[in-house]
Order: C-alpha cells, then structure tokens, then sequence
C-alpha cells in the first residue's frame, strides 16, 4: 500500500515575512502588493489577516476595504525563493522521490519507508520538527494512501496541522467534504451537480459512473473514483528537462517581419503552453535563427524573473528577433526556454487577468487536444512591413 505526505507551508510569504521582521507578527500581514497597488492581487495573507476575510487572488483594493489596518507588503520573491530551496533539502531528507508542485507545497512518496518510523503520525512529527529546525517555519502535513486524500488531509488542520488518513478510514473521512474539494471539480462542474442536489463527496457517490461520464466526459469517470478515494496519479520527481522548445523550417524563406513574427507567437504559445503543463518556469528565452544562406545563429535573453506566461516569452523573443533579422529572408525559425525552475509565483508580479485568461485557453487547449484559441498575434496580417 502507497503512503504519499503533502506538505505544504502554512501562509508561506506572509510567515517568511513574520519570522523575519518581529513588528509583523500577530499582525495581519498581507503580500502582493503596497496598499495603493491598482493591480495588485493578494499572493499570500497571515491568518490574522484571514479573520478579516482576505485570502489569496482577492484585488489589493479588496483587501484594504476589508482590513484597512493590515500591513500590505510588495514581497520578495528572491528570498522566498531561497527559503524554499532550504525546505525541499529536507524533502530529501526523508524521500527520494518528491514532486515539487508549488513553491511552498509537495508530495513526497513515503512508501516503503514507514518502518523507520514508530508510527506514521512520528514521521509526520519528524517532517515538521526538521522544517522547523531549519527555517524557523510550521508547515501542515496530511499523510494518506494517495495524493488526493493526502493533499485534503495537509489542508484539513491548517495551520501547522499533522493529519494521517489510513486506507480504512477514507471512505468515512472523506464523505464529509464539499464536491469543491475534489480535483478537476470548478464552478462550472459544482453548478451542474448542485443542480443535481449533489453537495458533497457522500451525495457524488450516489451517481453511477454512467452518469457521471454522459455529463462530463472522461473527467466524470475520474470524479467517480476520485469520490470513492481511488488515485492511481504517481508522485512525479522534479523534471529532468533542461531545455525545452520549438522550431519550425518554412516551405519558402520569408523575409516579411509580419509573417515571421506570427509565426513567432505560434512557436511562443506552444512553448509556454508546454512549460505550463509541466509545471515550470524559464528565465532564459533563446531564438534560433537560420538564413537563407543557412548561417544559423542563437541569441538569448535571461530575465530577472522565472516566467512561463505566452506573452513574457513572446515579448522577450520578438526583441531578440528584431534585434538579430539583418536584412536576409529566414529559412528556419525556433524558439527555446531554459535555466528551468519549478518555482514561480504568477500571481505575484504579473496581472491576475492575464493567468486567468491563460488558464482558460490551457484548459480549452488541453479538452480539445490542440489549440482552439488564440492570441491575435497568431492570426495572419496582411500587412507586409518589410
Ligand atoms: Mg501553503
């Protein structure tokens, strides 16, 4: 039988912010932005700052509404990026495979491992002493026999919460929980279940997988094991990838700046959709370039900040394009990402409508099997400015 833990920081920003600065704590400290930040959105709040009603993704503007004497801070992505790094050296520690979903959240697979452990409820108590030994921070760990049931347990006590789920207890354990709370289950599916009197996982289990599966499709008969706290998904380790990109040669050089950068922005979108799907971020943007005389070259562009956003890699490319076309009609063109990380924070520096928008088309993209939506700079001009 697997045991898969997942552990994930308690207000992680917020807590490095607390533990580093004495003033900020038992105050309500938010991270995302100054208090008159337009865009800002809330990455991360202390709990303090929860009792008020502000949570993460909520507008800056909100969250001053709710809680005007919070302490808003931009945040430093640098050192919690650093924080991290010493947090998964303790993953380590205690497994060898560890899937790193997030900047302060993992899985790690215990399986196999349990008997160096008096009980599962010590290992859970050793994972939390260690981190806490080693950056002075509570983290909440659930511990079950998949990552389903062991993501809802690290969630079900937070803060610095330990919650184990043993194979015989999921049944009953999870009954109790709203349908929210099930992967793939968005707005979209809770309306057509509530529109079904279905609620929570105990009312799920009263649909037949047939139904379930007419009315979504391939996601229904996922909800149905899901429901049951069947989870097959394994406990990924951290990619190997070191590069990823995308080149395409043209049927007839081209020399119109119009065409090779529509062409560019198909290249983009592909790569930061893949860089997406595995969950990565890049800060090294490199574009291929071959001439018609079959010269090849390579330029790069490092940004300051891992992205994986379409439009990042896209603007960072087409200056590198411009800055390297020469006057010679192109034969081969590609774009390539690297120094690949699997940290990133989308919500803190960039606009919330962006991911959002993003999100949407990958999961257009992804139920479709290929891309049906598109940026503008995808679609053909007629213009040819060069
Ligand atoms: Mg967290």
């Amino acid at each position: 039988m697997a045991i898969i833990m997942h552990v994930d920081m308690d207000s992680f920003f917020a807590a490095v912010e607390q533990r580093d600065n004495p003033e900020l704590r038992g105050k309500p400290v938010i991270v995302g932005g100054h208090r008159d930040s337009k865009r800002g959105v809330v990455s991360t709040c202390s709990y303090e700052a929860r009792k008020y009603g502000v949570h993460s993704a909520m507008p800056i503007a909100q969250a001053v509404k709710l809680c005007p004497h919070g302490i808003f801070i931009p945040g430093n992505h640098k050192k919690y990026a650093a924080v991290s790094r010493q947090i998964r050296s303790v993953f380590y520690e205690f497994s060898p495979v560890v899937e790193i979903v997030s900047i302060d959240e993992a899985f790690l697979d215990m399986t196999g491992c349990e008997h160096l452990y008096e009980s599962l409820e010590d290992l859970g108590r050793a994972i939390k002493r260690r981190i806490f030994e080693t950056v002075s921070l509570t983290a909440s760990v659930g511990i079950g026999p998949n990552k389903f049931v062991a993501k809802l347990a690290s969630d079900y006590r937070k803060p610095d919460g330990l919650v184990v789920v043993r194979p015989q207890e999921v049944w009953d354990w999870l009954a109790q929980f709203p349908v929210k709370k099930v992967w793939g289950i968005g707005q979209k599916t809770a309306e057509v279940l509530a529109s079904w009197q279905v609620y929570t996982i105990a009312d799920l289990r009263r649909c037949s997988r047939e139904t379930l599966v007419r009315q979504f499709g391939k996601q229904g008969y996922t909800l149905y094991q899901l429901a049951r706290g069947i989870d097959h998904s394994p406990v990924e380790p951290e990619a190997e990838t070191k590069s990823l990109g995308r080149e395409t040669t043209f049927a007839e050089d081209i020399a119109a700046m119009s065409k090779l950068r529509q062409v560019l922005a198909d290249l983009t979108a592909e790569v930061g959709y893949r860089l997406r799907r595995h969950g990565l971020w890049a800060r090294t943007i490199t574009l291929k370039l071959r001439y018609d005389d079959f010269t090849t070259i390579t330029r790069s562009s490092s940004l300051p900040e891992p992205v994986n956003n379409d439009d990042d890699i896209f603007h960072t490319a087409y200056k590198l394009l411009v800055d390297n076309i020469g006057q010679r009609p192109v034969r081969l063109l590609g774009v390539y990402v690297s120094q690949l990380t699997g940290f990133g924070q989308p919500s803190l520096f960039s606009d919330p409508r962006r991911e959002r928008l993003t999100r949407l088309m990958d999961e257009l993209n992804t139920r479709h099997g290929r891309p049906v939506l598109y940026k503008g700079r995808q679609l053909p001009s007629d213009a040819t400015d060069r």
